[in-house]
């Protein structure tokens, strides 16, 4: 019993051994996994910011271009004020993405298509734009309309000598709305910001991202959490050299709120454009991964359950076959001697005052069918006999076999002797009949001993006493019948 016991448990132990194993494995694998998902969602990151950056230098350039034809065509006349020219800046204003669009005398006296006048001369954009270069303002509050601009400025050349400037002035928020082209079905938002950290222009909702114009960069994210290993002080650094970078922040202590941070340089007054997107919405496209993986996880569950109910199947099924092997003759099929004994033994503890018919039948002269036949015979006559009487008997009667050519039956609930006596006989009618063609068709017969409980014992040990004793009559008396056990010494 205790060797069972150990079986199981080294059985449960394996299981459990496995199931760690298997889950310390997945648990490694899924976070691999997730790690591949967020390092995958950062080069894309970093990828789309480098996309963006391009996309907003293209679409500069060919304002730029744009501006520059339109400065080569005012450059035709010497006068920069021409009235052809004025017409030009008028109808530039009107129908293109200018929103104002200006002259800029060499002294500095621009002439707005809206017909005002204002000197500029102190302004960067004009002073480089005068020196030949095609140049980008920072955002500038319009003293004219009261809007917030940044001006694209170029040279008036005439004859190869810049006689003045072309302006054309965006409003910031059409400027971030035509850089910006989201590339994450419209989530999260992108901003220009200087090296300084300063906001040049940002797309999206500023109550959703809640940074705005006249916002530091830097103040901005100085109080978030951030995730990755980089820190504000090195994307400062990475901003004044203009170095590609990736952070990774929480706005507040809920795991949704993680966002991205990717930026790079605009290539453009110095200006770096980041872009800035929910973790969620970055890794939206690996989210069938984690669908799997949640597929994966259940069926993998559902075949360790399906596992673990096998082996304790089958575990229970092998422990049933050896318990039934270990109580079994195995010649005869029916219980050896020790389970008998116990069987019964139980039987008549259990129901002291039940009554019971107890039988030891013994094979006549069964040395000499081995002697005559051979051992072999010998044996299947035993085993015939044990199939015979397993055949005979109810469920609930047992039935062993107690030695060499010896069988005990006890039979439970013997209604009355009479009717016990007229089974055993036709039993032992049965078996006469039963004809052997190993031995040449012979029969065999049987000697028959009875005893009754609880009359003639309580235990297995009295009744086969007394059993045994009707038997020796029933040998004494010429065998191939049967005795009953009487008290006192008398026998019928
Ligand atoms: P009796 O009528 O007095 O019972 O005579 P018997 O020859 O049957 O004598 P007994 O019952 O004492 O002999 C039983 C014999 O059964 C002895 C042994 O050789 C034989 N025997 C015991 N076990 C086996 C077995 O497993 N197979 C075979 N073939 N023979 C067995
Ligand atoms: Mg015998």
């Amino acid at each position: 019993m205790k060797k069972k016991k150990n079986i199981s448990t080294h059985y449960v132990s394996a299981i459990i051994i496995f199931i760690c194993a298997v889950v310390i494995s997945l648990g490694v694998f899924l976070l691999y996994v997730q790690k591949s998902i967020d390092t995958n969602s950062q080069k894309t990151m970093t990828s789309n910011v480098a996309k963006q950056s391009d996309h907003a230098l293209s679409i500069l350039n060919i304002h730029y271009g744009f501006l520059n034809s339109i400065a080569d065509k005012m450059g035709d006349s010497s006068d920069i004020l021409s009235d052809e020219n004025i017409e030009l800046l008028v109808s530039l204003a009107a129908n293109t993405d200018f929103e104002r669009t200006a002259l800029i005398e060499a002294d500095g006296t621009a002439y707005y298509d809206n017909g005002a006048i204002k000197n500029v001369a102190q302004r960067k954009y004009f002073l480089e734009a005068m020196k030949g270069q095609a140049t980008l303002s920072d955002p500038l509050d319009s003293s004219i309309d009261q809007e917030t601009r940044v001006i694209l400025c170029v040279p008036v050349r005439c004859n190869d000598r810049i006689i003045g400037a072309l302006g054309g002035f965006y409003n910031v928020t059409a400027l971030s709305q035509m850089l910006f082209n989201d590339i994450f079905d419209d989530a999260g938002y992108s901003l220009i910001v200087t090296k300084e950290g300063e906001i040049i222009a940002y797309d999206g909702e500023p109550s959703y991202h809640k940074i705005t114009y006249g916002d530091n960069f830097f103040d901005f994210y100085k109080d978030r959490t951030l995730l990755s290993k980089n820190s504000l002080v090195n994307v400062k650094k990475d901003f004044s050299a203009g170095n590609d970078g990736l952070i990774k922040i929480r706005t507040d202590s809920n795991k949704k709120s993680d966002q991205y941070i990717a930026y790079t340089r605009l290539g453009m007054n110095d200006w770096m454009i980041c872009y800035v997107i929910p973790v969620s919405d970055a890794q939206s496209s690996y989210s069938f991964i984690k669908s799997y993986e949640g597929i994966f996880m259940s069926v993998f569950f559902i075949l360790v359950l399906l596992l673990v109910f096998y082996i304790i199947h089958n575990n229970h099924i092998r422990n049933e076959e050896l318990r039934r092997d270990a109580q079994t003759d195995g010649l005869t099929g029916v219980l050896n001697k020790r389970t008998t004994e116990a069987r019964i033994n139980e039987i008549l503890e259990q129901r002291p005052h039940e009554k019971g018919t107890f039988i030891i039948l013994d094979v006549d002269k069964f040395k000499e069918v081995n002697d005559h036949y051979g051992h072999a015979v010998g044996d299947i006559v035993l085993s015939t006999l044990g199939q015979t009487l397993r055949n005979y008997f109810r469920e609930n009667d047992i039935i062993g076999r107690i030695g060499g050519d010896e069988f005990v039956i006890y039979m439970c609930k013997t209604e009355s002797k009479e009717r016990a006596v007229t089974r055993i006989q036709a039993l032992a009618d049965t078996i006469k009949n039963l004809s052997f063609a190993e031995m040449n068709g012979q029969h065999v017969t049987i000697s028959i001993g009875i005893s009754f409980a609880p009359e003639h014992g309580t235990c297995y040990m009295d009744l086969y006493k007394n059993a045994d004793t009707a038997l020796y009559e029933t040998k004494q008396n010429g065998r191939d019948g049967y005795f009953l056990f009487q008290k006192q010494d008398s026998i019928i």
